[in-house]
């Protein structure tokens, strides 16, 4: 078996004494060490400013795994992270022209860095490696690596949308961005919509077709693309989620709920997930069905996030500013209708809060994927499960089939939404819960892992990859 790379922009190298990293990382960690392996990308620490030559990697084996990670100086995290991938390739692709701000300084920094990953990364590849680099942040990669001479496999996955035509070519540089993709040998999308978003531009802008065997040929290469919708540890979070009740801050919350229904949000603070037309749902439910009042919680767990990009402070004020309004209206002396709390919870807190929770809302304007709202699904007791309350613009809904669908800009649709939940039968909840939960135990996060592999390791006929015009 060739040895695997992957490449992320961040690396989570375990340290000890910090929490486990999450399930993504331990399915990757988990297949490098199968196989030996290596991970590269950015420590997360800063070079010292006024330093001319970049430094070699930092190099630490762990558990059978090798990882290997640089320091970028400030003007590279300014240019190439806050700048061109979080102000304009993060909210274009999640479908957010508004918020973008394209510059060609901050264009130029995200090539710079992807070529001194590709500087850094190249002297540490064997000839047989397979390359998986993952995300937004890193799509020049296999084009400066191959441009230094690399011939080997390399595979790409988007953890974010990839936007309809009409979105993508707002960007100045789209043309590059597909051309860059190219150069991979697999690409990865989340669902069969981003797929087709790419197909269609494609096709739109004439730089490729479909071949016979279902891969495409763009740019004089035959790449395989295809979805491969990420998991999570279902099992694992299930089992955590059932032995919960020990868990404190699990018991204390429960308490403190009594035997009000629970009604819970989980959300990094980023404007992808909606969280004040959320707020705002949950706003005109209490005004709308106002015998709930006083019988629900609302328990919205929001870590704040990106702070370095403006448009996050924005919205920040924007949601602090909803919730409040929102108590103001509703609470009662021993009333809180929404419990609005800027922190990180532990895992195991985490699925137990989820499974106590009789609706789950997860409702951004656009996701990628979604983890939440599948951790909320395995975290459900099969006796009593919770119904999940989900926006049809998260890439989860592709799978999710028994989850209540909702349009996150239709509030008072979310609204009516919410109270049918807390209405909805135990005969429809487990019937809803039970087809997703399976689903979920067979299309676990190591099932994404080693399918997506799986095609990277397809050896393709030197014929039919190259030179195909
Ligand atoms: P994104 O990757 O855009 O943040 P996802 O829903 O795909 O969204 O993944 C978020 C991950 O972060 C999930 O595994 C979730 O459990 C975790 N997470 C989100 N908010 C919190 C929080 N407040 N405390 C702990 N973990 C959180």
């Amino acid at each position: 078996m060739s040895r695997l790379v992957i490449v992320s922009n961040r690396v989570p190298v375990p340290t000890p004494g910090t929490p486990p990293a999450g399930g993504l990382a331990v399915a990757l960690s988990g297949a490098m060490k199968a196989r030996g392996g290596l991970w590269f990308g950015w420590s997360g620490g800063k070079l010292e400013p006024g330093v001319e030559e970049q430094p070699e990697p930092e190099i630490t084996t762990i558990d059978g795994v090798t990882y290997a990670v640089i320091d970028l100086a400030q003007r590279d995290l300014d240019e190439y992270y806050a700048g061109f991938s979080n102000r304009m390739l993060w909210p274009l692709f999640h479908y957010r022209m508004e918020l973008t701000e394209f510059t060609r300084v901050t264009l130029s920094g995200y090539h710079r860095v992807n070529r001194l990953f590709a500087q850094k990364l190249a002297p540490l590849i064997r000839p047989d490696d397979i390359i998986w680099v993952h995300d937004y942040h890193l799509i020049p990669l296999a084009a400066e690596l191959r441009a230094m001479g690399l011939r080997n496999r390399m595979g790409f996955f988007l953890h974010i949308p990839f936007p309809p035509p009409d979105i993508l070519t707002v960007l100045p540089n789209h043309a590059d961005v597909v051309r860059s993709l190219a150069a991979y040998d697999v690409v990865g999308f989340q669902t069969p919509i981003d797929l087709e978003n790419f197909e269609t531009y494609v096709r739109r802008e004439r730089v490729g077709r479909r071949l016979p065997d279902g891969r495409f040929v763009a740019h004089g290469r035959a790449v395989t693309v295809e979805a491969f919708p990420v998991g999570i540890e279902t099992q694992i979070f299930a089992d955590v989620a059932a032995a919960s009740g020990r868990n404190a801050l699990v018991r204390r919350t429960r308490e403190s709920l009594g035997d009000r229904r629970l009604i819970i949000g989980v959300d990094r603070l980023d404007y992808s997930k909606g969280i004040a037309q959320r707020i705002q749902a949950f706003e005109t439910f209490l005004l709308l069905d106002p015998e709930w009042r006083g019988r629900c919680a609302y328990i919205q767990i929001t870590p704040k996030s990106r702070e370095e990009v403006p448009e996050y402070a924005a919205m920040e004020r924007e949601v602090a500013e909803l919730a409040g309004r929102v108590n103001g209206a509703f609470s009662e002396l021993d009333w809180t209708p929404l419990r609005y709390v800027n922190r990180t919870v532990g895992r195991n807190a985490l699925a137990g809060l989820y499974r106590h929770a009789a609706v789950g809302l997860v409702t951004p304007l656009r996701d990628g994927m979604n983890l939440v709202a599948k951790e909320y699904v395995a975290a459900q007791d099969p006796e009593d499960p919770g119904v999940l309350l989900l926006s049809r613009f998260a890439g989860a809904a592709c799978e999710l089939d028994g989850a209540l669908l909702t349009n996150p800009y239709d509030v008072d649709g979310t609204a009516g939404a919410l109270a049918r939940a807390l209405d909805m039968s135990l005969e429809e909840r487990r019937e809803r819960w039970s087809g997703m939960f399976e689903k979920l135990k067979t299309h676990d996060v190591a099932w994404w892992c080693q399918s997506f592999l799986a095609a990277l390791e397809q050896p393709d006929e030197p014929s039919q990859t190259r030179r195909i015009a």
